[in-house]
């Protein structure tokens, strides 16, 4: 489609970052054209609205740049998920694997009800570990995953295999 061509165009491929390798996707050009952010605010808002989402949960860092706009656009609070100990207040914490060692994320827990349906929001699904540890972290903190919305999804890397049976359901929206 035109949205895809164009939110494609603005994703630049950075070869050999952040180790040789890897071929990065960097959405910094698209963060630089308005037309183009404007248009993935629009599209994950319209996610957020089909999904019945209450509150839109943002992954540092980048998911807060885009996750925060499309809060706003769909009248829904942000929560941000952010890596171990950035937080000030009660958190809830959820470790997990990355190729070499492990990592954490934290949520306050106070700021997710019983009854909020989470639209989670990133820019990249690689491996899926990110997002899984997410999905985790809400249902722990008692909260209904309402789905993942994302711009970008490496297909090769099968994280939307791995996220499967912990979404139970709730939709995968790639862009
Ligand atoms: P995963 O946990 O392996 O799925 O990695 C996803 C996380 O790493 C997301 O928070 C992304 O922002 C980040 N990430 C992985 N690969 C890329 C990339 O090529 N470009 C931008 N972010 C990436």
């Amino acid at each position: 489609t035109d949205i895809e061509e164009l939110l494609l165009s603005r994703i630049r491929d950075v070869a050999d970052y952040p180790e040789p390798g890897v071929m990065f996707k960097d959405i910094t050009p698209l963060l630089a054209d308005p037309a183009a952010f404007t248009a993935l605010t629009d599209a994950l808002a319209e996610i957020a609205a089909n999904t019945g989402a209450t509150k839109v949960v943002g992954l540092e860092a980048r998911g807060f740049i885009l996750g925060a706009p499309v809060a706003v656009r769909a009248g829904l609070g942000f929560i941000p998920v952010r890596k171990a100990g950035k937080l000030p207040g009660a958190t809830l914490g959820q470790t997990y694997d990355l190729e070499y060692g492990s990592a954490e994320i934290e949520v306050h827990a106070e700021d997710l009800f019983a009854d909020d349906r989470i639209l989670i929001v990133d820019d990249v699904l690689a491996t899926g570990g990110t997002a899984e540890a997410a999905i985790q972290l809400i249902r722990r903190a008692g909260a209904e995953v309402a789905g993942l919305a994302i711009l970008m999804e490496l297909g090769f890397l099968g994280g939307r295999a791995r996220l499967e049976p912990a979404l139970t359901g709730a939709p995968l929206e790639a862009l």
